[in-house]
This record gives structure tokens, sequence and C-alpha cells, in this order.
């Protein structure tokens, strides 16, 4: 099928023009022009999206997002409309995302009826992931989903680029429950050559969220030769330490893809490095996937570092907490158990 228009919300005249508010380039557009994401166009006096759709749609663990520290084992019945924000080169996804950027990129997502998947998920009693491409774009099918699915008890999580203004972080965190966030690095020349946009809004909205009181975790793909060393990882640290040590710091062991192809995947001895630089900065959970075995994915108590969640790859397995603390000392743990 192809591409349905639907109205977009977060959208405002302008001298003449319909501005889009959704995200940080804030595209000023005239009647029938596209913004910059391929996916928003006005029409007439109104912003119209073909986001309530989707390209996938299957089951995979919250773990996978990855999100940590919200209900471990949870299964995500996980959408994705085509289209980003970002035009990142090492992107493993860009045969979905760059939609609108890249000619070879075909539209291929199906209409999305929230009822229906929302009712799916709550009888795995699952939440619904929007992930692998920019779940902003997405914002009115994450509404309808997320008012949906309440009922139900069905919960909606993001896997996000960060980019979005401060209206959008205002609307996203009434809808969404627990949001990962890719911050790749905070220096402005590398941010912009990776993926095309300035890195500040990505802090921003990473306060904002908090502040709203929706669940964060942080992700920073190691990319060997550009964001893999201390120069880029400990700034991150320290923001996210500033911001709150809590917030769970996923290390991402990146591989070649995309238009970033002449490297090999991050080394060990650099991931590793990256542990030791989050945990000296303060933050109290660091976790790199698999590459570091199963010591990678363990929760661990801050205060006694008795281990509180055990993951395999891709799995819970298993949830020591009791009602959110360790089993041991008793100390808090925070996340959404
Ligand atoms: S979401 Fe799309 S249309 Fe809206 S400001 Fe961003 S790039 Fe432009």
């Amino acid at each position: 099928m192809g591409m349905q228009w639907t109205p977009a919300v977060l959208h405002r005249p302008q001298r003449g023009r319909v501005q889009c508010m959704l995200c940080p380039f804030r595209c000023a557009l005239q009647d029938g022009e596209t913004g910059l994401c391929g996916v928003r166009r006005r029409s007439g006096d109104r912003l119209e999206t073909a986001t309530f759709a989707s390209s996938v749609r299957h089951w995979d663990a919250v773990e996978r997002k990855p999100l940590y520290h919200y209900r471990p084992g949870t299964p995500c019945l996980t959408l994705a409309a085509p289209g980003c924000t970002f035009a990142c080169d090492y992107c493993i996804n860009h045969r979905m995302s760059q939609y609108g950027r890249v000619d070879s990129v075909r539209w291929d997502a199906e209409p999305v009826d929230p009822a229906e998947v929302t009712g799916e998920a709550a009888g795995r009693s699952g939440c619904v992931a929007i992930s692998y491409t920019e779940p902003s774009l997405a914002i009115e099918l994450t509404a309808a989903l997320a008012e949906a699915g309440r009922p139900l008890g069905v919960e909606v999580v993001w896997k996000s680029n960060g980019f979005l203004t401060a209206e959008a972080v205002e609307l996203a965190a009434r809808h969404v429950a627990a949001v990962n966030v890719d911050v790749k690095t905070l220096d402005e020349r590398d941010h912009r050559e990776l993926t095309g946009a300035r890195p500040g809004p990505v802090l921003d909205a990473l306060t904002g969220l908090r502040e709203r009181g929706v669940w964060l975790e942080v992700s920073t793909p190691l990319i060997p030769g550009l964001t893999a060393g201390p120069g880029t990882l400990r700034p991150i640290a320290r923001a996210l330490a500033a911001l709150d040590p809590a917030i769970p710091w996923h290390l991402v062991r990146a591989t070649p893809a995309h238009r970033r192809t002449g490297h090999a995947p991050t080394p060990v001895a650099d991931l590793e490095a990256g542990v030791r630089i989050g945990q000296e900065e303060g933050l109290r959970h660091v976790y790199v996937e698999r590459a570091l075995g199963a010591d990678g994915r363990a929760t661990r108590c801050a205060r006694c570092g008795g281990t509180v969640v055990a993951r395999d790859v891709w799995a819970l397995g298993e949830n020591l907490l009791k009602d959110g603390r360790c089993p041991r000392c008793g100390a808090e743990v925070e996340g959404r158990w």
C-alpha cells in the first residue's frame, strides 16, 4: 500500500507558511512541500504525516531496545514507521530510516490499527515499542497507541534519537512510559558529521523527558576512530551523571554498516575502557550487551555490589529485586520494575 497521509499535530502558521514544531529543524513549509524528514508535509493550512503506519511488526524483548530498568522480561510488540530526522552514515536500519533521503529506500509501511495492536500486546501482558526508525516522527501514532493501551495496561516505549523540540518532549511525555535515547557525541562537529544535526537539543530532550517522569536510558555507539575514545565518552558520562547518576548507560559495539564500512567492530578494550569511564564519572549502571559476557549485562546494587538482575542476550535471566530493592542490603535500585 502507498503512503496514507493523516492529520499531524505540532504545527503553527508562520509568515504565510506552516511551521512544523516536532523536531528542532522546525521546517517552515509552503503548500504541498514535504519536510526534511520526508514523512511530514503541508497540505493547505494543516500538516500531515505518513507515519500512522509501520514497516515491521514483531515481538521481541524489552532488553533488546535496550531498556534494562523498565519491566525486565516484558515482551514488546514492535513497530517502526519509516523515516528519521537524522541521516547517520552508520545506521543499521537505513533501509527503513532513510526513507525520503535515499532514493533506493521504498515505502513499504502498512496502516496501523491502535486498538488491534494494543489488544494483541495486552494478550501477552506486553508493551508496544516503536523502534528501528525515529519514533517521534510517529507521535500521532504513539498517542493513539497509548490511549488505546491505557485501559488495558499496555504502555508505549521508544528507542529515539532524542532530536525533539520542547513542545514535542511535552507531548511525548504524556504518552511514552520509557525511552532509550541515543547520545552519539556531544562534540558539535562530530555530531553534525554523523547525523546532520546539532547535539544540544538531544541533551535538552533528556532533561525534559526525565523531569516529566519518563523512564530514561541512554545508548552511545562506540564507532572506532570517531566516538569510541575517552574524548567522546567522558563528556557524555559527565553530562549524564550531572543529570542523574542513576540513568543506565548502554555502550554499543559498532559494526560496519550503511556508508560507514571502513572500520572493524569496536574493540573490546574500548568497551571496557568506556565502562571504567562511566563508573569514574559516577554513573551507577553502565552496560555492554554482549562483548563483556553476562557481566556486562548484569544490574548490580550500587550500595553492596550484589547482582540484582541477571540477563541473557536480549532476554531476562533472573530478576532478584524485591519491590525494586536489593534482596541483600535493601537499597533501592532506580527503575520501573
Ligand atoms: S519533523 Fe520533519 S517536517 Fe517536522 S521539523 Fe522535523 S524534519 Fe521538518
